[in-house]
């Protein structure tokens, strides 16, 4: 797959098809990156995608470990994420194999647990709330009227806070929020209550948990992250009629307005010191926020985005993967924990048979004393796994896998960049954008791909291709 550049610019210069069609380069093949990129396509420009990784999926790929194919990350999924299925299915990934579907399911080790049956929208909710293990009558009718507040604003708050805050002003009791909303918040947004956004946790529970009832249900992959979307996306961008490519292990460097085109220089990683140049039509970059900085010119006319793109802060999220003997299994596919190190325990037999043993476990935002010493909190996380499964054998193998900047901090009133820029050759996109005719979700997989998608869109609206 990997295909040297100049190769291919010879080769879609002299192709009969891509002597009329505008050119766009995508700087970044996760899963913004290549959303984006098939909808150019679709809409008639030739697309050139540089990924300077030798793998697509960004911060959502593929990682060999133990001797499987595992992922930099666990990500949890849910059927709200209707674009990415769309976009699956078009590639030819069939949602129905690549994800195991769950109803709804938040059990807590420590007692709590909510299953939502299959009912029709509202009632999985409300039965599931009426029902949950673990709260008393009077937090489960909290519950309901905090969900029915919220439903009657439309999900709209008039001033955004923090969700701590707005937890508060509806009277939800203590254990309530440490059970069910606090474990909920850090999972969606990757961010603790006390500084997590309200309006976007708003927005998550609308979608997903006030949504129909498939919305709520849990998504599984069965394939590892990569080719979950991104690497499917890549071939079949390369099987497109207009010459389309796509260069991993090639890295953009600096990106140069000029009159009529925008230039992109970038290297290929094995030449490093040999910098290559290729103009072209449009560039959207479609990388985290801060590699983003480094590529936006540095003209004083860009100087509003950058001090919005220096305006992110950053938050950690750590997966601990242990090896068991194969015939390892816990009690719950997927089990919470509350007060405790460890925040999700995945058991991945239970989603993929082939990796029966092998188990993960999540710490979303962990805080950096945590991390100080890693072997010290790998024992922690073995022996938390013990408390629920005493008979756990020695692993195999560990390994603990820190994103340090694994998510942008979903904070309240957080100024995101739009998808276009100062510069009408230049745009952005990636899960921190806010398109036009967007909604603002935190840093997910859904997210990226609806913000790639609107870019392409906006693009393909302002300067559409020749027919
Ligand atoms: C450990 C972890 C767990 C997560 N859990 C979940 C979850 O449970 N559910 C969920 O929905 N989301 C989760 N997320 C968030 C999700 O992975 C991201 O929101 C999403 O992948 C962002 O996609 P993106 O395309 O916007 O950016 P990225 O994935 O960051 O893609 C940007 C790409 O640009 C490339 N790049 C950077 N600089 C250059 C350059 N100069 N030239 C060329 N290429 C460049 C990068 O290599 C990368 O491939 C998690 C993230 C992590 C790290």
């Amino acid at each position: 797959m990997i295909q040297q550049m100049s190769a291919t610019t010879k080769a879609m210069q002299n192709s009969p098809h891509t002597r009329n069609a505008p050119r766009a380069c995508v700087v970044g093949a996760g899963y913004a990156g290549m959303a984006c990129a098939m909808s150019l396509a679709k809409g008639g420009y030739q697309v050139t995608v540089l990924e300077r990784s030798r793998l697509t999926g960004g911060r959502a790929r593929a990682l060999e470990l133990g001797g499987h194919t595992l992922d930099n990350g666990e990500h949890l999924l849910v059927g709200a994420y209707i674009e990415l299925q769309k976009l699956m299915q078009t590639v030819g990934v069939a949602p129905e194999q690549a994800l195991l579907r769950k109803p709804l399911q938040l059990v807590m080790a420590e007692g709590f647990a909510l299953r939502a049956p299959r009912l029709p929208r509202p009632l999985h909710l409300a039965w599931g709330l009426l029902t949950a293990h673990g709260l008393t009558w009077s937090q489960r009718f909290a519950a309901i009227k905090f969900m029915q507040a919220l439903e009657r604003s439309q999900f709209q708050l008039a001033n955004d806070l923090t969700v701590d805050a707005l937890l508060t002003q509806h009277a939800q009791p203590e254990s309530l929020c440490e059970s069910l909303w606090r474990p909920l918040c850090l999972a969606a947004l990757n961010t603790p209550s006390q500084i997590a956004s309200a309006q976007v946790f708003c927005t998550v529970l609308q979608d997903s948990l006030a949504g129909p009832r498939e919305a709520s249900d849990f998504l599984f992959p069965r394939v590892d992250l990569s080719e979950l979307f991104p690497a499917p996306a890549m071939r079949w961008l390369l099987q497109q009629p207009l010459g389309h490519s796509v260069h991993l292990s090639h890295a953009a460097t600096r990106i140069e307005p000029l009159a009529q085109t925008i230039r992109v220089h970038f290297h290929a990683s094995e030449n490093a010191d040999q910098s290559l140049t290729q103009d072209f039509d449009q560039v959207v970059i479609a990388t985290a926020p801060h590699h983003t900085a480094a590529l936006v010119p540095d003209e004083s006319r860009f100087a509003p985005l950058h001090a919005t793109l220096n305006n992110f802060e950053y938050l950690p999220i750590a997966t601990a993967w242990f090896g068991f003997a194969n015939d390892v299994r816990l009690p719950h596919a997927l089990l919470g924990r509350i007060g405790k190190a460890s925040q999700w325990i995945m058991d991945r037999g239970q989603i993929r048979a082939h990796q029966a043993g092998v188990v993960s476990v999540i710490l979303s935002a962990p805080n950096p004393t945590q991390l100080a010493d890693r072997d010290a909190l790998m024992a922690t996380l073995l022996n938390e796994l013990r408390e629920i499964c005493p008979s756990l054998p020695n692993p195999h193998w560990q390994k603990l896998i820190v994103e340090q900047r694994a998510t942008f901090a979903c904070t309240p009133n957080l100024q995101r960049p739009s998808s276009a820029t100062e510069d009408a050759k230049l745009w952005l996109t990636g899960d921190y954008v806010l398109a036009p005719n967007t909604r603002a979700y935190p840093a997910t997989i859904e997210g990226a791909v609806r913000q790639g998608q609107a870019t392409a869109a906006q693009i393909l609206q302002r300067v559409a291709a020749p027919t």
